[in-house]
């Protein structure tokens, strides 16, 4: 828990609580700090009083000890050295009146240990001391010693025992003197245990192996100081030599100040204790009183800073009834601008600009708001915005329109509540798809609410800035009419494919590149090529380059906007073939041409008609030979060769005689026949370079080329007279046919052909008159030079 929820709600008494606890916690600091210092001095101090006083007590059992020592010496003294009897021993002890004072006993024993005399009666017969090692070690070291406390013999008492021994002139130990310390009931330690410290404080002495010599709890004489278990810091350094004092606990764990000091005669630690407790008594109370007073301060500094908090505070109380009755009464935001001119009065006049802002902010959101609803109702879509749990958040009015929901009762629910567990089904893919941040595009078929809708539908997420998706956006645009457009414009194209695919046309698509971009069907029945494999194809590795260059100059011009034809030869399946490509422009309403649509189509069979049909209608049908057309140009042409190759030529005009007659006794057909026989006669009596060709009726024509003089003429003429001569032979009947024959000659000049037609004619005419049968020359130079007459 956070240690600002301790407080309380209001600033002000929040401001209080705190003032308060930092006054408290700083006087409680300072007091501290103070009596911690004064009790590091004072504890200082108690020690090294408590240690000088040790120092007296224990150069007053040192000076005790070397006046009790002087003592035996001086009785040591008093005996004569020639009268060493016991009787002179007791006289010498008993004249120093002082040894039953410092003594509880004094007594003599020779040198065997073997008694002597005594201060007072012993309590035991002849008492021996040869093995007390106090006498076995006076008697080695020959000079007095102090032994360490010890339980007398008999009377079972701690003793601690003086020895001085009495030398002879020899050097031997004669004597030796014994003074035995009670240290129960002497007077030994009776100043020293009056310098006790304090009430509960106490001194005790130990020998430096640890035996108690002196303690208050007279029991435990001679027993190691450690006999009682567990263990004191404090006197375990004193064992081990330390002299001074220190703050260590005893065996039960209370803490105390320890002095510890050795004796300079015997080297034994005396050693006083005084309770922490009782040492720093006064301290704890005025620690109490530290605190009492540090809470009564704190508690003055907290009413008097609520005080001063709250008159402080006055103009934010003022500022919070302020915004109160903005918020809640419907308060001008202008109350703000009254503060002062201190940091809240700031406080005041920024609130109010912030405020005024957000109003404005608010005007302008609701106004975007307002404008992005109206756009949003008149766009012909669904519009939609859909949470993380696929519930409406917004929707336009457009689902009135398509699919009769009322889009305000749509806010609020699930997908699934408003189109159906099997719609959400549908749908269900899309929405996780977005919802993991992918932008859909869908156009599918669906049955929304019972009716058959073609949607194109748009899922754009709602990415947070971290890029967790919050919800997304659904624009649902209705394509029925499209799609059933598309529909049926992809079955018109499929129609139009399969049209274009079976036509005998080779239909193909160039670009301006001249890359073809389609070609149909007919490509794979004429040139083997599949027609998949043409798009991107350049027309030359198509058609090849020589067909490619015949084409260019059509196609060029077609590209720029002319509907252009060429005829070309090729050979499809080794067959050489007359090819007609048709180029029609694509061209757009900007005037380009993207594309050229190039229509071949085999149009051999088609050349090879005309040329037949040419050919008929410039050949008698009758007979086969040329007719009057044919004639025509034939003449012309042979005017012409005459005037270039300065030759000469001769027209013959020939009519079969009373043909009217033939007609009238065989018939019409028996007619034809003789026509037909005639013409070939004709044809068969002249060289191939000639031409014979019938005008009308009975009227027949011969062109005669490439002569050489005029005399030729007439050999002709007579050979085209005996070539009729023979019988013809019609309807299985002989038959004698004969022909009128009129020559005209050219030999170059300006007369043109309808002149030399005309002087044939006038020729024949001339055969005619004079009895048929026959052939007249007309060699050009004014009347018939020779006429013939037949035989
Ligand atoms: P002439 O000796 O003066 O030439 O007398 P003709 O009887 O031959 O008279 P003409 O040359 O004027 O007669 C031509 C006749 O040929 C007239 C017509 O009936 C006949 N005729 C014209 N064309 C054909 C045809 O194609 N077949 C047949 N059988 N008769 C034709
Ligand atoms: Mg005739």
């Amino acid at each position: 828990m956070a240690p600002t929820r301790l407080l309380p709600r209001s600033l002000r008494a929040r401001m209080t609580c705190v003032v308060i606890l930092f006054v408290l916690a700083a006087t409680t600091i300072v007091t501290w700090l103070a009596l911690s210092l004064s009790e590091r001095d004072m504890k200082s101090v108690i020690g090294q009083q408590q240690f000088s006083l040790l120092s007296v007590a224990a150069a007053h059992i040192d000076e005790q000890l070397a006046t009790k020592r002087l003592l035996l010496a001086s009785i040591a003294e008093a005996i004569p050295a020639t009268q060493r009897t016991p009787a002179a021993i007791r006289a010498a002890i008993e004249r120093h009146a002082s040894a039953s004072a410092e003594f509880a006993n004094v007594a003599a024993f020779d040198g065997s240990g073997k008694y002597l005399a005594s201060l007072r009666a012993p309590q035991q017969e002849n008492p021996n001391v040869a093995d007390r090692p106090y006498f076995e070690q006076t008697l080695a070291q020959k000079r007095a010693i102090i032994s360490p406390p010890l339980r007398g013999r008999v009377s079972s008492l701690p003793v601690v025992v003086l020895t001085h021994p009495i030398i002879d002139s020899g050097g031997d130990v004669q004597a030796v003197l014994v003074g035995s310390i009670d240290l129960l009931n002497s007077d030994f330690f009776h100043h020293f245990n009056t310098m006790k410290p304090g009430k509960t404080g106490f001194m005790f002495i130990m020998t430096t192996d640890g035996l108690l010599v002196n303690h208050p709890n007279k029991a435990r004489l001679l027993e190691h100081i450690n006999a009682r278990p567990g263990l004191n810091l404090g006197t375990q350094r004193a064992l081990d030599g330390f002299e001074g004092w220190m703050e260590a606990s005893n065996k039960d764990g209370v803490d105390g100040i320890y002095s510890y000091k050795r004796l300079n005669a015997t080297n034994w630690i005396v050693a006083a204790r005084y309770p922490t407790a009782e040492a720093f008594a006064p301290m704890i109370s005025m620690r109490q009183q530290g605190v009492l007073a540090a809470s009564l301060f704190a508690a003055v500094a907290g009413v008097l800073s609520w005080l001063m908090i709250n008159a402080l505070l006055s103009p934010l109380q003022k500022l919070r009834a302020n915004l109160h009755a903005i918020r809640n009464r419907g308060g001008d935001i202008s109350l703000l601008r009254s503060g002062g001119k201190d940091e809240i009065g700031e406080l005041s006049e920024a609130l109010y600009e912030l405020t005024a802002e957000r109003q404005a902010a608010q005007e302008r959101l609701a106004d975007s708001e307002k404008r992005a609803r109206v756009i949003a109702d008149n766009i012909p879509a669904l519009v939609a915005y859909i949470d993380r749990d696929l519930c409406y958040r917004f929707t336009n009015e457009h689902y009135q329109f398509l699919l009769g929901i009322d889009p305000r009762a749509m806010v609020g629910k699930r997908f699934d509540q408003v189109f159906g567990g099997a719609a959400f089904e549908r749908w269900k893919d899309c929405f996780e798809l977005v919802l993991a941040g992918r932008r859909i595009h869908v156009e599918r078929p669906g049955e929304e609410l019972e009716r058959h809708l073609h949607l194109m539908v748009e899922l754009v997420p709602d990415l947070a800035p971290d890029g967790s998706v919050l919800g997304f956006y659904m624009m649902c645009t209705d394509i029925t009419e499209r799609k059933t457009a598309e529909l049926a414009q992809a079955a018109s194209e499929k129609r139009l494919r399969l049209i274009a695919d079976h036509l005998p046309v080779m239909i193909s698509a160039i670009d301006r590149e001249h890359v073809l971009q389609f070609g149909n069907a007919t490509y794979r029945r004429w040139l083997d090529t599949d027609p998949d494999t043409l798009p991107g194809r350049p027309m030359a590795s198509v058609a090849g380059e020589q067909a490619y260059q015949q084409a260019r100059a059509a196609l060029e011009r077609a590209f720029g906007g002319e509907v252009t034809e060429y005829e070309s030869t090729a050979r499809l399946h080794g067959e050489p073939r007359v090819l007609e490509t048709t180029f029609v422009p694509d061209v757009r309403k900007d005037g380009s041409v993207p594309f050229v649509y190039a229509l071949t189509t085999d149009v051999t069979r088609s050349r090879e008609v005309e040329a037949e049909l040419l050919r008929q209608a410039r050949r008698d049908p009758l007979t086969g030979i040329p007719n009057r057309r044919q004639f025509e140009d034939v003449l012309d042409q042979a005017i012409e060769r005459v005037r270039r190759q300065d030759s000469q030529m001769a027209l013959a005009y020939l009519d079969i005689d009373n043909f009217k007659h033939i007609n009238d006794s065989l018939g019409h057909a028996g007619g034809d026949e003789v026509l037909k026989e005639f013409a070939l006669r004709l044809s068969g009596s002249v060289r191939t370079t000639d031409t014979v060709a019938r005008l009308a009726g009975d009227e027949f024509v011969i062109v005669f080329e490439h002569m050489r003089h005029a005399d030729e003429v007439r050999l002709l003429a007579e050979k085209v007279m005996a070539a009729v001569m023979p019988d013809f032979t019609v309807l299985d009947a002989p038959l004698r046919v004969t022909a009128s024959v009129g020559i005209a000659l050219y030999a170059g000049g300006t007369e043109t052909a309808g002149g030399l037609i005309g002087r044939a004619d006038m020729a024949l005419y001339d055969t005619k008159r004079r009895g048929r049968n026959g052939f007249t020359i007309d060699n050009g130079r004014g009347l018939p030079e020779a006429v013939v007459v037949p035989p």
